[in-house]
């Protein structure tokens, strides 16, 4: 199975993270089981930088992969690690099966200078694109089929391909030193061979539609997947974007600020989504990601709200 947004309905897609407790599998399984019946295109896993989720993370991909239809996918990141331990890492998820990836260079430890921590031998995700698509052509070359009828014949095939997805930033990224530096390195990630872009998420759909404006005049072809995230509190807020360092969107700030009820906030944050989704799409997005906090009711209601998915068609449960 592989990534395909050409094909209709609405391409849509989820993120999700390994679970940290034993109570926390057992609803992520409920959760995946939703999300799945849905008919993403494919589920995201998250990866700890410096290898922190990493036997968490594939062995939910590999419950993707074994109990549901849809593709998994599994961010890798490389910083802080050796050629030699991604080579073994990217090995790994391959001989478990999986065969979409996000690559991500990751962030260095937290209050950590550039100055006094080993980054990596991987500079960046372009590297990690590289070194994926190279690790897959080295583990299968070719591979044969068997002409039928002709015993003991067989021809070469073309080898398995790997669909290696890449981190987008609309607003840029925190460190970028100028404005055009993250479409550089977006740039540079499609010339390594990434076939996909997944975007930061962002609040207004300028951020996205001017973004992708900028990127297709600065050479860039493949898809860009816009992530969006309902932010059903004022804390959930505070929290992404103390994580992805986007600039505070103040109509929805002061929304969830003034609404007294935990329902009302999350109906704010439904609406929000959905209406960014629609705006979107109608811009000409090619699909739909959606950062799932996993739980799958408040994302399903808000492609439902955006018209991407059909209540009726798939039966599935309401926020
Ligand atoms: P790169 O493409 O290598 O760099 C991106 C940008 O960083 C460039 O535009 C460049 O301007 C700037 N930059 C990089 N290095 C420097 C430097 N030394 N000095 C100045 N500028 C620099 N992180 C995780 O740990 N695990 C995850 O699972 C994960 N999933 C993500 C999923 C998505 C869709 C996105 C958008 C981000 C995710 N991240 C995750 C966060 C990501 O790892 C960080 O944003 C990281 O800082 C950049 O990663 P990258 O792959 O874009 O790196």
């Amino acid at each position: 199975m592989s990534i395909d947004l050409s094909a209709p309905p609405i391409p849509f897609s989820f993120e999700v993270y390994p679970p940290r407790t034993e109570a926390a599998t057992a609803s992520l399984h409920e959760t995946i089981r939703h999300l799945a019946a849905a008919g993403p295109r494919f589920i995201s896993v998250t990866y700890g930088a410096g290898g922190s989720t990493g036997g968490k993370s594939l062995e939910l991909l590999t419950h993707i992969l074994r109990e549901t239809h849809v593709e998994p996918l599994a961010h890798l990141t490389c910083v802080g690690s050796t050629y030699a331990t991604t080579n073994a890492l990217i090995r790994e998820f391959l001989d478990a099966g999986i065969r979409s990836f996000l690559a991500l260079r990751g962030d260095p430890p937290a209050g950590a200078s550039e100055d006094d921590v080993y980054l990596g031998d991987l500079e960046s995700a372009a590297q990690l694109v590289q070194l994926i698509d190279r690790v897959q052509a080295e583990r299968s070359p070719y591979s044969e089929v068997l002409l039928p009828g002709v015993p003991g014949a067989a021809q070469v095939a073309r080898r398995p391909e790997v669909d290696i997805a890449v981190a987008a930033f609309p607003n840029g990224h925190p460190r970028s030193r100028h404005p055009n530096e993250h479409i550089d390195a977006l740039l540079a990630k499609q010339a390594a061979g990434a076939t996909l872009a997944i975007t930061q998420l962002f609040f207004h759909a300028d951020d996205y539609l001017t973004f992708i404006e900028r990127s297709r005049r600065a050479g860039v072809t493949i898809p860009i997947l816009p992530g969006l995230m309902p932010i059903t509190s004022p804390s959930r807020l505070k929290r992404v974007l103390e994580l992805s360092g986007e600039p505070l969107p103040s109509d929805l700030a002061v929304a969830l600020e003034v609404e007294p009820t935990t329902s009302g906030q999350k109906r704010i944050g439904i609406d929000h989504a959905a209406a960014l989704a629609r705006e979107v799409l109608a811009g000409g997005a090619p699909g739909i990601h959606m950062y799932a906090f996993n739980n799958h009711d408040t994302v399903l209601t808000v492609l439902r709200e955006a018209g991407v998915i059909a209540e009726a068609e798939r039966g599935l449960p309401s926020a």
